[in-house]
């Protein structure tokens, strides 16, 4: 079962997951096409059966849901349904035609402005939802594989019991450069600004990997964390051992570890 239905055309589809993850991080729990349409089932009817059982419809308002017909299907149905609609306006423009007319006099939540992620915040608000903060995860409740309801404790150890269908659990990375950020490095967006062909700072000697580090192109993945390693390793190398050669060797040529 779902809270929130997302309305939304499809060339805002990132807008319109990024809306539902939010949501879903609060606790909310969202119907989103086409994620939520099982295999086999006809893609109308489970649009109309979602928007039923939604107590709130969230509508992505832009050019393209305004003139999109499937979009205006689905606020009509929502209407008809009695479900509470709130439009989040990606677009400074106003509705026309029919959506003129279902949209009027409703509350518009602007999320033109950055961050979106704030504006987003703002729908779990209006959707009337309970935001339980702070709390951590205590334990699950229920029975035969089934989750009847999750404990949440306070910091002070007080716990509430929730009723719920499903647990979603999300977590989140806070990035923060703490002492380094006066070492006198160049940085780019919190990150370590190296020379991908020595893994070298802007500081001769300093050298940074993984995460941390950046350069065009960086992907952040376990994988170039471990190429940045052996690339650091080989520029290192003479700082540490000046005069000594360095054999480049493969794991695979250097025979079995202790064999
Ligand atoms: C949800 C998620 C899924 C991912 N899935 C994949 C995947 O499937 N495949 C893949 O290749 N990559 C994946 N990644 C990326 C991968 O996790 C990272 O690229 C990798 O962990 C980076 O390694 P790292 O050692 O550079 O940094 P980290 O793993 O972030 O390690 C840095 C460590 O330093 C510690 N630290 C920070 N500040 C201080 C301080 N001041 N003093 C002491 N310690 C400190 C941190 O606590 C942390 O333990 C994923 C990342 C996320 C967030």
């Amino acid at each position: 079962m779902h809270d929130v239905f997302i309305s939304y055309s499809t060339t805002d589809k990132q807008v319109a997951d990024a809306a539902c993850a939010t949501l879903e991080a609060h606790g909310v729990r969202c119907w989103i096409a086409p994620r939520d349409i099982l295999g086999g089932d006809d893609f109308a009817d489970a649009v109309v059966a979602a928007i039923s059982h939604a107590r709130v419809f969230v509508l992505i308002f832009s050019s393209h849901s305004n003139a999109s017909d499937h979009v205006r299907r689905e606020v009509q149905a929502a209407f008809h349904k009695g479900a509470v609609v709130v439009p989040l306006r990606i677009e400074d423009i106003e509705p026309s035609g029919a959506l003129e007319y279902y949209l009027s006099g409703r509350h518009w939540l602007d999320a033109m402005t950055p961050p979106l992620e704030a504006q987003l915040q703002r729908l779990a608000e209006a959707g009337s939802v309970e935001l339980v903060t702070p709390y951590q995860l205590a334990g699950l409740d229920g029975a035969a594989g089934r989750l009847d309801a999750v404990i949440v404790a306070d910091l002070a150890g007080n716990t509430r019991r929730l009723d719920a269908d499903c647990l979603l659990p999300f977590f989140g990375l806070a990035t923060n450069l703490g002492p380094l950020a006066d070492w006198g490095l160049a940085f780019d967006d919190n990150r370590v600004s190296i020379d991908p062909a020595t893994c070298m700072s802007s500081r001769p000697g300093i050298f940074a990997i993984g995460d941390i580090a950046t350069y065009p192109g960086k992907l952040k993945l376990i994988l170039s964390g471990f190429a940045e390693a052996a690339t650091a390793a080989h520029a290192i190398h003479p700082r540490v051992y000046p005069g000594t050669a360095l054999h480049f060797e493969y794991s695979t040529t250097k025979g079995i570890p202790g064999g």
